[in-house]
């Protein structure tokens, strides 16, 4: 098969591990060129560029706070001046805090929102700016938008109400974008992960009796791994996606529909 995102050029943020860094790797593989940003590891950076490099493509990572709406958008407008336009927007850098909710700390709230949910918001007002702002003649056909939510977009998760509560949000932009966006020639869908093996679920990992009552709850009976997540959004980044808009595909091995609270 031909390499689905050739000549694309693609924006990713947290790209330098767990889903971001799958999502790099096999976008490069299917052709595209990577741009991604990382929040302080350099040297685990400057390794993912090398690998990348190595396949053939172009690549680079820059440092950025997403949480910081100027960051964000200066990761944007340099990936533009390095790159020349940018195709594809993934956002998936994100964390969360786990506390009672009675104890949520204004400075956890900020962290979680900041990120997963303000962050996201004006990093994607700035692709689109930019989108508007390449002549329509230069504009390769199809600008896509990929968000990673969560299946907590959806199911509660009680001790991580920001969470939910950002993910949440990335629900309703995604849905209400897609209407805003459609004039535009850009389509913008989210994945929802269930749980996937990756550094943010390290607690999880290293807990037998929590990863065993999970399991039980899986249908699929595994995690997902990053490279699961990787394959729906290179079929989200894909010409072969283009009818769909404004959804959230659910990627959690049955989980959602399976759901017993832990
Ligand atoms: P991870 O912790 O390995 O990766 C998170 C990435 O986000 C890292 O690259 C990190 O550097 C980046 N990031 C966090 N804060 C940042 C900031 N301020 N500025 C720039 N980058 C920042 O976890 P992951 O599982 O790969 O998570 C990726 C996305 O997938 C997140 O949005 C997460 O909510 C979502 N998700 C993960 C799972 C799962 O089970 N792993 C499930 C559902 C959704």
């Amino acid at each position: 098969m031909a390499n689905r995102l050739e000549g694309k050029i693609v924006a990713i943020t947290g790209g330098s591990q767990g889903i971001g860094l799958a999502i790099a790797q096999r976008f490069a593989q299917e052709g595209a060129d990577i741009s991604f940003c990382y929040r302080s590891n350099k040297a685990g950076a400057d390794e993912v560029v090398q690998d990348i490099q190595k396949l053939g493509r172009k690549c680079a990572g820059f440092q950025s706070d997403v949480g910081l709406v100027s960051d964000g958008q200066k990761f944007i407008a340099d990936t533009v001046t390095q790159f020349g336009r940018i195709d594809i927007l993934v956002n998936n850098a994100g964390l969360e805090r786990n506390a009672d909710f009675w104890n949520v700390t204004e400075a956890d709230y900020d962290a979680v929102l900041n990120v997963n949910l303000k962050g996201l918001f004006f990093i994607t007002q700035a692709f689109v700016k930019h989108r508007m702002d390449v002549p329509s003649s230069d504009r390769k056909p199809g600008g896509k938008i990929i968000n990673i939510s969560s299946v907590h977009e959806e199911l509660p998760f009680p001790h991580f109400a920001s969470y939910c509560a950002s993910k949440g949000g990335v629900k309703m932009l995604t849905r209400n974008l897609s209407i805003e966006l459609a004039p535009l020639g850009i389509t913008i869908n989210s994945i929802a992960p269930g749980a996937i093996e990756t550094p943010i679920n390290t607690k999880l990992l290293n807990d037998p009796a929590k990863l065993h009552a999970l399991l039980e709850n899986i249908p699929l009976k595994r995690l997902g791994k990053p490279e699961d997540v990787a394959s729906m959004a290179v079929f989200l980044a894909s010409s072969e996606s283009d009818y769909a808009t404004g959804t959230t595909f659910f990627l959690d091995g049955g989980l959602t529909w399976n759901y017993q609270e832990q």
